[in-house]
């Protein structure tokens, strides 16, 4: 059983839900993970936005101007009238559900439940499709089993036992459906993964029900080795291990959710790259085997602040380090890079929402600085200690960029750099011209 996941631009339009349909086989018990169509997810933030300010006007517009989207896309999908209309009658009483939160109180609550629309509509659509098209394909309802606790983390016991429980009631079922990004909360309230999250969905369900494989299906052939919308010529990666993947997703590579390498790897399951728009390209392949001297791929991170502390205090001292990361705990602000001298820490954090307050507490044990609007460089690859040079290739490639941070050692498969904002694009530029030009 394999759990293959499309994303937003892989069932934009009615003629790419088709595409997709030619790549997901009739049998085998599969799981489909969709995210909502391309352009949905923001539409609905939109209309959200509208009603935070209270224009129902406004959010009127764009429900109007997206329903149409919808009619449109309903009128080029199907070929019987039957599942026209039954089609349409379900999406229309999605859009005046959508329209009755115009009369109503408007909290982060109801934002939650109109952002959910999204992907329940491309689930509605294209599982409709795929029936009329023969499949024998049951949906599963994403907020029947996915379900996060407390903390925002994934109940993983809650989402095994009812996804297996629901797998089981459609035992008669070839093929399976479920919504991407929404989830319901530890208070049984709609709610989600965060953006980009159907990506989590997918290796969620992939661990709970023990896949033999999960596939993101996008609109690029693989993870490439560099971003490719900042840098021209990039290629592809064939293979990354469970680490790798993780960090260049943490760090920055858009093509896949941080948080969803976690679950894979805890229970082994390979996860595989892939473009629905080039299905034979064979992407990339992320597993616990490791190539050895390889330098990988490159992701930057943006909006990074970086904060220094020095203290004489430091100084031949201990306890002083716990000090100071007990600070950014009790903040839950959490520190990405850290280098340390004997006299001074630096550290970086990409969530300011309580820099005020940490930097006034870090003032009472020492000297503080801190550094706006920077970006890590992450490279990522076989960095073990003793692959002579590679550590040399990286700085040797940034020589002309001025360079506030380097951690390197924290882990065998990355070595990272902070610089300016600014100089995110010429660093990228020059990693790829160093590092992967002649591959
Ligand atoms: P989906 O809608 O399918 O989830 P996303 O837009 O989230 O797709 O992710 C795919 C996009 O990620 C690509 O179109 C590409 O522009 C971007 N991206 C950023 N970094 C990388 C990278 N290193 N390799 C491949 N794609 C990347
Ligand atoms: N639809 C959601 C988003 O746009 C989730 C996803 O596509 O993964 O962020
Ligand atoms: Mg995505």
């Amino acid at each position: 059983m394999k759990v293959m996941k499309f994303g937003g631009t892989s069932v934009g339009s009615a003629q790419r839900m088709k595409n997709v349909a030619d790549i997901i086989p009739k049998e085998g018990k599969n799981i489909i993970v969709l995210s909502a169509m391309s352009g949905t997810t923001n539409s609905l933030l939109e209309i959200s936005d509208y009603l935070h300010k209270r224009n129902p006007d406004g959010a009127n517009d764009t429900i109007n101007t997206l329903e149409l989207k919808y009619f449109r896309e309903i009128e080029e999908l199907f070929e019987t009238r039957e599942y026209k209309i039954q089609t349409l009658e379900v999406i229309k009483s999605h859009f005046d559900y959508i329209r009755s939160f115009t009369k109503k109180v408007f909290t982060l609550f109801e934002e939650k439940v109109i952002v959910a629309q999204g992907e329940l509509l491309s689930t509605l659509l294209f599982s409709n499709y795929l029936k009329e098209a023969g499949y024998n394909i049951v949906l599963l309802p994403a907020l029947e089993f996915m379900r996060i606790n407390k903390n925002a983390e994934p109940d993983q016991n809650y989402i095994r036992e009812h996804l297996n429980a629901l797998v089981e009631e459609h035992k008669e079922a070839d093929l399976y459906m479920t919504q991407g990004f929404i989830c319901l909360n530890a208070y049984g309230e709609i709610d989600n993964l965060q953006r980009g999250g159907s990506d989590y969905t997918a290796s969620l369900i992939g661990a709970a029900l023990k896949a033999d494989e999960i596939q993101i299906w996008t609109d690029i052939d693989g993870m490439h080795n560099n971003d490719p919308r900042v840098v021209d010529n990039t290629s592809p990666v064939s293979f990354l291990n469970f680490d790798e993947a993780a960090e260049l997703a943490y760090f920055g590579a858009k093509i896949l959710h941080p948080t969803c390498i976690l679950p894979a790897k805890l229970e082994k399951i390979p996860v595989r790259l892939l473009n629905t728009m080039q299905p034979e390209a064979k992407g990339t392949t992320i597993s616990n085997k490791t190539e050895k001297h390889k330098i990988k791929a490159v992701a930057a991170k943006e909006n990074i602040t970086a904060i220094r502390i020095k203290s004489g205090r430091m100084l031949l001292a201990y306890g002083f380090l716990r000090k100071v990361f007990e600070i950014f705990e009790s903040y839950r602000t959490a520190i990405d890079m850290v280098c340390t001298s004997e006299v001074g820490i630096s550290m970086t954090i990409d969530n300011n929402s309580h820099l005020k307050e940490i930097i006034d507490e870090l003032k009472k044990i020492g000297t503080v600085s801190v550094d706006h609007d920077m970006v890590i460089i992450c490279v990522v690859g076989d960095l073990a200690w003793d692959n002579i040079g590679f550590e040399a290739r990286v700085v040797e490639a940034l020589k002309d960029i001025p360079v506030r941070m380097i951690s390197y050692g924290g882990s065998n498969h990355n070595i990272s750099l902070l610089v300016k904002g600014a100089d995110k694009k010429r660093s990228l530029v020059a990693l790829s011209e160093h590092l992967f030009k002649n591959n």
